[in-house]
């Protein structure tokens, strides 16, 4: 096999190596912890560096969310307040139509022009039944000297039908200035309200003052129906209604003592301490407020807006919670899972790179195995090549000089036995030349006598004779030269004929009775004519040698074609072979014969074999020979 032929397909590579794909999640996630340890630095510094860009996209989303959701909440609680502005304004303005309106009355002018009190009942009738349809809570008329002479409440105990308010703010303004408003603590109810007051006059004689106080109790109660504390601060910052009772006069910002003396004086909001609302504002727009009864601060939006024709504000807080909570878990959970995702398809990116590389390494690393253990093949079979070569040549050359051997022996063979027949031969050959002698002594005489017609017949015979001294000897010349051997198509007739020639005398002479058994078809077989005789020869010399002193020696030489080859027997009827030749048949130096080398039947089995037959023996009555031989067209 020449080196080139070594070829091992690298097909077989995936077979060699297990895929991590092929495990369970488990299992393949354990088998990945030795490459995640190897690579633990750069992982743990992909790790705090996701972790720190979630931190400040987490921060930056939250501010936006916060931004965002702070300026909804903001707008809807604009709306509330809006609206609440509104129908307080209206409720407010309802009420501010009626101390106009009674200033004009003539029931309210007459009994205040009346000195008799006698108007007073019907009046109060009069406000009782205004009051209970304007829900006003409580109407009154005082005189210019602050007496009040007619009230709606004049049914109560706590009846201001006859007390003098002189000193109110509202009615020193209303007398001043016309008409006055205030807030304040009632002084007899205790009840805050908003005072509406109107002098009234007649011709530009002032007559009294008529008095509206309206109460917000309704208005705080629908607030505090809604989530969102609400509360009115005035133009000082101290809470006059609230949808919290317990904030009504505080204040959103710390009143000096002084000025605070002086409101606990004036008795405007009684003896409240004006404490600061338990309200902190943050930096965000936002406040923490803990209203009760809750203890725990919340967060809100304070949204303010000013009441028109007032000095007031009202104020929305409006909770945060849970808008703004939700929304920034939401965004929280959503970054998170962000960046879990990230994270995990990191992971997973990574892991399947890592396998991928890995087993591209694998994959490398069993390729340059293969190869390695593909060229150290390569490179034996080379030297055994090499070997085998070098091998090749020995044995061939061996073989040569074995041939030349064999050659070298087989004509040593051809002369050992030229030398027996040699005087066979040359008998051979004596015979026509005594013949022609006779012969060419005949035709001298016929030719003195003057025959000469028996003398050219006796020519003629001498020609004859030359003829067959001239075959004998050309035999005898192709069968001594040492030739390389030649398988060629040779006839089976020629052959014997060739051997007979040279053996023939001595078979006369030894008396041995040939018989030649042929078919008439000439047989042709494959075989070198010369060393085909060589063999016959040596049969008919060993036949010889065994029939010699024998009565009735007798040889029988029979060939016959069978199927593609041409069998050929020689057999004589001698004392046959001896047992030790039939064990060491074939083999060197087997010979029964003092002078014999027993090389003759070794070398015949050679030559046969060389044609690409083979030779047998066996004794049936005699040693018999028989020969099988390729046949030839
Ligand atoms: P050699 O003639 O030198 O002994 P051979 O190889 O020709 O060598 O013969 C080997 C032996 O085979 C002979 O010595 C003889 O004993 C025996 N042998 C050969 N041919 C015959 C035969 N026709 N009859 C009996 N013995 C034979």
């Amino acid at each position: 096999m020449k080196p080139q032929d070594v070829r091992i397909s690298a097909h077989i590579l995936p077979g060699l190596s297990v895929t991590t794909s092929a495990l369970p999640l488990r299992l393949r996630f354990l088998a990945m912890l030795p490459r995640l340890w190897r690579h633990r630095l750069p992982m743990a510094g992909l790790v705090v560096g996701v972790l720190l860009a979630l931190i400040v996209i987490d921060r930056i989303a939250i501010h936006a969310t916060r931004t965002i959701v702070l300026e909804d909440i903001r707008e809807e609680a604009a709306a509330a307040a809006d609206l609440r502005v509104a129908m307080l304004r209206s409720e407010i303005e309802k009420q501010r139509t009626l101390p106009v309106v009674l200033a004009q009355d003539p029931d309210v002018h007459r009994a205040l022009m009346d000195p008799t009190g006698n108007a007073a009942p019907a009046l109060n009738a009069k406000l009782e039944a205004l009051a209970a349809a304007t829900r006003a809570s409580v109407i009154y008329l005082m005189t210019p000297q602050g007496h009040t002479i007619a009230a709606s409440n004049h049914r109560l105990a706590s009846s201001f039908v006859g007390s003098n308010y002189s000193f109110r703010p509202y009615f020193q303004r209303a007398m001043q200035e016309g008409q006055a408003e205030h807030f304040a603590l009632g002084t007899v109810s205790h009840q805050p309200g908003l005072y509406l007051a109107q002098k009234v006059s007649d011709k530009g004689r002032v007559l009294g003052v008529i008095v509206v106080k309206t109460e917000f109790h309704g208005v705080e109660a629908d607030w505090r129906r809604q989530n969102e504390p609400t509360f009115i601060t005035d133009d000082r910052d101290i809470v006059l209604v609230s949808s919290v009772p317990q904030w009504r006069f505080h204040t959103t910002r710390p009143i000096p003592a002084e000025q605070k003396a002086a409101l606990r004086t004036s008795l405007q909001f009684g003896d409240a301490p004006l404490n600061l609302l338990p309200i902190t504002a943050r930096p965000d727009d936002t406040v923490e407020a803990t209203v009760p009864p809750a203890r725990n601060a919340r967060t809100f939006m304070d949204v303010r807006t000013g009441i028109p024709t007032t000095s007031w504000t009202l104020h929305v807080l409006a909770p945060v919670a849970p808008t703004l909570p939700l929304a920034e878990a939401t965004i929280h959970v959503l970054i998170l899972l962000g960046g879990v995702l990230f994270l995990g398809g990191g992971a997973v990116y990574l892991g399947r790179r890592q396998r991928l590389s890995h087993e591209r390494r694998r994959g490398q690393l069993a390729r340059r195995h293969l190869e390695a253990r593909v060229e150290s093949r390569t490179a034996e079979l080379q030297v055994a090549n090499a070997q085998l070569r070098t091998e090749m040549a020995a044995r061939r050359s061996a073989r040569e000089a074995a041939d030349a051997l064999q050659d070298e022996l087989v004509q040593a063979s051809k002369l050992a036995m030229l030398g027996q027949i040699a005087a066979s031969v040359a008998h051979e050959v004596n015979q026509p030349v005594a013949a022609i002698r006779a012969f060419s002594d005949n035709a001298q005489t016929f030719l003195q006598r003057g025959h000469a017609q028996a003398a050219q017949e006796n020519l003629q015979t001498i020609g004859a004779l030359t003829e067959r001294i001239g075959a004998i000897t050309s035999e005898l010349r192709a069968f001594s030269r040492k030739a390389p051997r030649e398988v060629s198509t040779v006839s089976v007739q020629e052959v014997m004929d060739g051997a007979l020639l040279l053996v023939g005398h001595r078979l006369r002479l030894q008396n041995v009775a040939l018989t030649v058994n042929m078919p008439a078809q000439p047989l042709r077989v494959k075989s070198d004519r010369i060393r085909l005789e060589q063999v016959l020869v040596n049969l008919f010399q060993n036949a010889m040698e065994a029939l010699a002193n024998q009565q009735d020696a007798r040889i029988t030489l029979t060939a016959q074609a069978l199927g593609t080859e041409v069998r050929i027997t020689f057999a004589d009827n001698g004392p046959g072979l001896s047992a030790a030749v039939l064990d060491a048949l074939f083999t060197p130096f087997t010979t029964t014969k003092p002078t014999g080398l027993g090389l003759g039947l070794v070398i015949c089995h050679d030559i046969i074999a060389e044609c690409g037959g083979r030779l047998e023996a066996r004794n049936e009555g005699g040693a018999i020979f028989t020969m099988i031989l390729p046949g030839a067209e």
